[in-house]
């Protein structure tokens, strides 16, 4: 069985040459995510070309996922080289763009002495290394570091989300967004939401005809309007970084998995992020702790687990992502789907008064049981915007989903989805065509064998988003 769980790569000046690209996509990433932080949006348009067309020569689709800066606070530079932190040493702060060292921390932010709470604590790089900052004199903020680690690039520095005074999306996120929606681009996520109301303000057409905007979860806030925000979002990442300078690191897995349980019952793809192999940016092989995490997120329902400075500074990315690869497909090969889809049956919270997602909720329950009942090993959905494939997806179904969409668009998102293997469809068109079109494809590029019996799903409405045919067919045998 292939792996079911999607592997999300994060490019940084590691893995951003051609080579190491071409051995992220054979080592199994299926999304490249791409940061503002580091590189100007032409890099990054450059970026996503490059990936684009090796992912074409490898014949794979793959996924390219925008994730805006919001009001993340950054250290200037630290340069090339780790600098390493010691309990006790004295630092200060103060407001720059230029260099960091250890003795003083430029902050990339004008805001920084209005935001900041003097007296308070501060972590940096996701809690590597923790200050106790002192008092402002001038242009600096005295501190001492109590908690000693190694910094590089350009670390975030926390600032609560309600003391910011910049909200998301900021201007530059909007700037950002309106150059990648030239670039017709896959994914955008947007950082630091706090309510759903941020993602109205970011202003892509709605899918399908736009980007899936993923939310990251990574403020107080936005778990306080989590329904809302899942709901108007295409797919959320669980971005346990922030969230646990935010609300505690004690609460984060309790959080992590009522998020998931959350976006699986409305049918959105998680993704499970943050410090996943940390110990892999310098060394060749995970902790068993972290191996333990990977797996524990899968189980919880990720569709998705993300890399971040494991692929985009470390040692060996490529060795990261087949080291993940493995992980995931052996916990994907112990998941109990039996137990998962009985389960869900009930969690469903699909809007009932809405057709389009009551009629998909009800068509894909059927289609789970079905499937178990008669020990269908292959799922075809023939899906426009993607929406039957991740409905289908969240019932994590033993049977092979696969997702065939005619828009290109649409294939390269539902790299994103739990268990689907997209396939392009070359024609839109009479839905009867294009279910024939897909068993054929099943069969000449999906491996299906001619005679298995598998399960359609399709929508035969073109004016409703709504999943409303299930067919049992058999695969053609070829002309
Ligand atoms: C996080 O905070 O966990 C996260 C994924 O966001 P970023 O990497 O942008 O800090």
């Amino acid at each position: 069985m292939a792996r079911r769980t999607k592997i999300i790569a994060t490019i940084g000046p590691a893995s951003e040459r051609e080579p190491v690209l071409r051995d992220l996509i054979r080592a199994g990433m299926d999304v490249a995510r791409l940061g503002m932080a580091h590189s100007t949006l032409e890099e990054n348009a450059e970026r996503l070309s490059a990936i684009r067309r090796i992912a074409a020569e490898e014949g794979r689709p793959v996924g390219v996922l925008v994730d805006l800066p919001g009001p993340k606070v950054r250290a200037a530079s630290f340069g090339d080289d780790p600098v390493v932190f010691v309990e006790g040493a004295a630092v200060q702060l103060r407001i720059g763009h230029l260099r960091s060292r250890a003795a003083v921390i430029e902050v990339d932010y004008e805001a920084f002495f209005r935001d900041v709470e003097p007296g308070g604590r501060m972590s940096i790089g996701d809690g590597r290394v923790i200050l106790q900052l002192g008092d402002r004199d001038g242009d600096r903020l005295s501190s001492t570091v109590i908690h000693g680690g190694v910094l590089s690039g350009r670390p975030g520095l926390h600032i609560p989300a309600d003391r910011l005074s910049v909200s998301a999306p900021t201007p530059e996120d909007l700037h950002a967004v309106e150059f990648f929606l030239e670039h017709e681009v896959d994914m955008i996520a947007l950082s630091f939401v706090r309510s759903a109301a941020d993602l109205d303000r970011l202003g892509t057409p709605p899918h399908p005809h736009g980007p899936l905007v993923v939310s990251k979860i990574e403020t107080a806030a936005a778990i306080a309007d989590l329904t809302g925000i899942i709901e108007k979002s295409g797919a959320v990442m669980v971005a346990r970084g922030d969230l646990g300078n935010e609300c505690g690191i004690e609460v984060l897995p309790v959080l992590q998995k009522q998020i998931i349980r959350q976006c699986i019952s409305l049918g959105r793809p998680a993704i499970t992020a943050t410090q996943m192999f940390e110990s892999m940016i310098e060394g060749p092989e995970p902790t068993r702790a972290e191996v333990s995490d990977v797996a524990n997120a899968i189980w919880d329902g990720s569709s998705a687990v993300m890399l971040s400075g494991e692929t985009a500074v470390g040692i060996d990315p490529a060795n990261v992502v087949a080291t993940m690869a493995r992980v995931a497909r052996h916990a994907d090969e112990n998941f109990d789907h039996h137990g998962w889809t009985a389960e869900l049956a009930e969690l469903r919270l699909t809007d009932a008064a809405d057709p389009g997602t009551s009629i998909t909720d009800a068509m894909t329950v059927a289609t789970a049981r079905a499937v178990e009942e008669l020990g269908i090993r292959t799922i075809v959905c023939v899906s426009g915007s993607g929406f039957t494939v991740r409905s289908m997806a969240r019932f994590r179904p033993s049977a092979r989903i696969l997702g065939f969409s005619a828009d290109e668009r649409t294939v390269r998102q539902l790299t994103l989805s739990w268990g689907t293997e997209p396939i392009h469809l070359p024609e839109d068109g009479e839905i009867d065509l294009r279910v024939i079109e897909a068993l054929e494809l099943a069969r000449d590029q999906g491996g299906v064998e001619a005679g298995e019996l598998v399960a359609v799903l399709a929508g035969t409405d073109p004016t409703s988003r709504a999943t409303n045919e299930l067919r049992l067919e058999r695969i053609p045998a070829p002309a």
